[in-house]
């Protein structure tokens, strides 16, 4: 079976892994701090806290913003659960705003319906790999005194505006799980704008360490002491993942530019192709394509799914819309809240996108595809 996506791990990502493994840290050591200096150099030079993975992440950066009970998070119903989930563990309201039809990002006009003085965060998802309107976002988020955030899990390496991802909303969530633009197996990174919420992110998945004495409120212990002042977690990343993140870094941008090729291919074979409809690129947008969102009109897309997966294309859907799982449901989110959202998840199919799929791959997909909507 074709995957839909999958890791390319070349003899130097190995060398580097291999190269900790024989050192003297295997955790907190310098491959970390390597890795968010890389990390931070490619997305705007701000305060890089890496962690476990992309659901760490969000939490940490709602955690770190300062989430909680009474709190409204506004977002999209067209991503990964953990985008709304985590702002919902902290005790936060979530509140879905629609997408908008063509470009299938969070729709700033139904933000801003959306807004009250209760809005804490305004959380987009950069879906597919193209930023969300962050020029809109940023001052319905500023009226209010909310931040935004910029759930970048499949955008890193993108730009807008001339700006990269990361550079776009006040905090900035990444992943690098394997399917992602880059991987460390498991993996995440918080980018935050502002040092004081970097610093809080920093504590939070550091177990709420607190190590400046300038800090401490217990001054007579003595030079082993470290001190805490809120709760955290553990989620720090390993200097072996780090390793293998640092070398995957300098592989992107020709990552990105194999995903820019295959995106390219697929648009120029579907255009015309009756029953599909091709994603839409944003104005001013220069995206890191993660996924190949297609639809499929007609009422077809679950038979030309299984056909897909029948011929061996392992073709994906991206997303089911977050309310719509059983956890919100029955917390009262009903269907029909999002229609553009609900419209684009009953068509669409993700192709298979990664940058070591061949052109005879990709072509296969296109002909397989082609055949069954004609
Ligand atoms: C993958 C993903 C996440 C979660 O990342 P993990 O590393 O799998 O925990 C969050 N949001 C979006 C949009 C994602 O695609």
């Amino acid at each position: 079976m074709l995957p839909y996506g999958r890791q390319s791990i070349s003899e130097q990502d190995i060398e580097a892994v291999t190269a900790v493994l024989r050192g003297d840290w295997l955790t907190t050591g310098p491959a970390v701090t390597a890795f968010e200096n890389a990390v931070s150099e490619l997305t705007g030079g701000h305060r890089v806290v890496s962690c476990t993975s992309g659901t760490a992440a969000l939490h940490i950066a709602y955690a770190a913003l300062g989430v909680g009970p009474g709190d409204e998070v506004i977002t999209t119903p067209m991503t990964f659960v953990a985008t709304a989930s985590c702002a919902a563990m902290l005790g936060a309201k979530v509140v879905f705003a629609d997408v908008e039809d063509d470009t299938t990002l969070i729709d700033p006009t139904a933000v801003e319906a959306l807004t009250t003085e209760r809005t804490k965060v305004i959380a987009a998802v950069d879906y597919a790999g193209q930023a969300a309107d962050y020029d809109a976002l940023q001052p319905l988020a500023d009226r209010v005194g909310a931040k935004t955030l910029a759930d970048a899990a499949h955008s890193i390496g993108g730009t807008a505006g001339g700006r990269p991802i990361g550079d776009l909303a006040d905090v900035t969530t990444l992943s690098f799980f394997p399917t992602k633009n880059l991987t460390t197996g498991e993996g995440g990174a918080v980018v935050c704008k502002d040092p004081a919420i970097g610093q809080r992110a920093h504590e939070f998945h550091f177990i709420g360490l607190v190590r400046d004495p300038d800090r401490f409120e217990i001054t007579d212990e003595g030079p082993w002491h470290q001190e805490v002042h809120e709760y955290g977690v553990n989620y720090r990343l390993t200097d072996i993942s780090s390793a293998l993140g640092i070398s995957q870094l300098k592989r992107l941008a020709a990552f990105k530019q194999r995903r820019t090729e295959i995106t390219a291919r697929y648009n120029e074979a579907f255009r015309d192709v009756e029953g599909l409809r091709t994603p839409t690129q944003r104005a001013g947008v220069d995206p890191a394509w993660h996924l190949y969102p297609i639809r499929v009109l007609d009422g077809r897309r679950r038979e030309v799914f299984e056909a897909m997966r029948a011929a061996g294309i392992g073709v994906q859907v991206n997303y089911i819309p977050v309310y719509w799982h059983p956890v919100f449901a029955n917390q009262g989110y009903r269907r029909g809240l999002c229609p553009n959202a609900e419209r684009f998840y009953s068509e669409e199919i993700s192709l298979p996108l990664f940058p070591d799929l061949t052109d005879a791959d990709v072509d296969r997909v296109i002909e397989t595809l082609t055949k069954l909507v004609g």
